[in-house]
């Protein structure tokens, strides 16, 4: 062995061990897992965790929401179905997702407008935006348009802040953002960040996409006086410099105070590890935040108390199976955890409550817990059906 291959075999040798250590420390390998362990969920005392998933009441039309993970959302307002920032990747460049995925791209249907806040890794992830089955449009923040590949169809947009788009009846407003968008280099010129406003009607919600805390927040309320805030909360640690870039849980409750918004979703946690803090952490902070400010909060994947898909008929014209849960089912799609109480009988579902959630690695040979495995689409069984489970 050569001089020079004897020492980048000695540099393999301890750089590995080493860099494999501080991934592990800094939670880039952490495997993925339910929603309720990834994103700190289960720390919340029952009481502080909201009763009800509506942005608001009395309005016939109000917006409903899905979350995907990190800052991603599927919108449907108004007949349109729009995405905020999706991100269904298993990684964001080093990090490793740690929500188990509840939805993938590719059963997301059809699209109306994806909204991107910003060019950041974790908020414009080009292989969710490629695997959308149809994608009408994509809205940017000028000067990122050049990081989106040619679609055929699919219309691209960039806007500055104040500039506008109309989407059906809907009108989507760029507003500021104190963050910025550098893709790779961070030392480059500042690439723009955004915000957007959307607003039918006299009803407009908030979605800030990554911001600190700062004087926008005030015009935001002033302009659009909006009913409902979906803010940042995650990736604070180190406060400096993060400060500048990311509001922290309590920081999030005194924006939505001064939005004075009636309802906040939170957004960025539970999904990668993007600094010191780790993806549980800021939601059970949050919640003691919003709960000592009397502040009311959504998690919208809760549609009814769990993280199903919203479509109700997800079992019809499915072959589904029953059987004892293993550890390699934590995570995997198509698996949901049937939870029966134990005893019953025969009739063992007979005026039972049960409840249908993701499976972790804890639920192996737990008793009482049934996988019921569902066919994702078509796609995967070849089985005819009219209803997507997953749209
Ligand atoms: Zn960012
Ligand atoms: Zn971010």
């Amino acid at each position: 062995m050569s001089h020079r291959h004897r020492i980048a075999l000695i540099i393999t040798l301890t750089c590995t061990p080493a860099l494999a250590l501080s991934a592990g420390f800094l939670g880039w390998l952490s495997p993925p897992r339910d929603w309720q362990l990834a994103t700190g969920w289960q720390k919340i005392p029952t009481t502080l965790r909201p009763s009800s998933s509506h942005l608001w009441t009395g309005s016939p039309s109000a917006p409903t929401l899905r979350w995907l993970g990190h800052s991603g959302f599927l919108v449907e307002w108004r007949g349109e179905r729009l995405l905020i920032d999706p991100n269904t990747s298993s990684r964001c460049t080093v990090s490793r997702r740690v929500l188990s995925n509840s939805i993938v791209a590719s059963d997301l249907g059809h699209i109306t407008a994806a909204l991107i806040s910003h060019a950041h890794y974790d908020h414009l992830d080009l292989p969710t935006l490629a695997a959308v089955p149809t994608l009408d449009q994509i809205v940017v923040p000028t000067g990122s348009e050049h990081y989106l590949d040619d679609r055929p169809g699919t219309q691209i947009h960039s806007l500055t802040p104040g500039e506008s788009l109309r989407v059906g009846e809907l009108e989507i407003i760029a507003v500021p953002a104190a963050h910025h968008g550098n893709r790779f280099h961070p030392l480059a010129s500042r690439q723009l960040a955004l915000g957007y406003v959307l607003r039918a009607g006299d009803d407009a919600i908030y979605y800030a996409g990554d911001t600190g805390f700062g004087d926008h927040l005030e015009d935001i309320a002033g302009n659009y006086r909006p009913r409902a805030a979906i803010l940042p909360i995650g990736a604070y640690s180190p406060r400096w410099p993060l400060a500048k870039l990311h509001l922290n849980p309590e920081e999030a409750v005194k924006a939505a105070e001064v939005l004075g918004v009636e309802a906040v979703v939170p957004c960025h946690f539970g999904t990668f590890t993007l600094s010191l803090d780790r993806p549980s952490w800021a939601l059970p902070r949050f919640a003691r935040a919003a709960h000592a400010a009397g502040l009311r909060w959504v998690m919208p994947m809760l549609n009814g108390g769990g993280d199903l898909p919203r479509n109700e008929n997800v079992l019809a014209h499915r072959t589904v199976s029953l059987r004892r849960p293993s550890r390699r089912d934590a995570g995997a799609p198509g698996m949901w955890l049937l939870r029966v109480p134990l005893g019953g009988g025969k009739d063992v579902l007979a005026h039972r409550t049960v409840s249908l959630r993701r499976p972790s690695r804890r639920d192996a040979g737990a008793p009482g817990m049934w996988l019921l495995q569902v066919p994702l689409s078509d796609r995967h069984t070849g089985n005819r059906h009219t209803g997507d489970p997953k749209s």
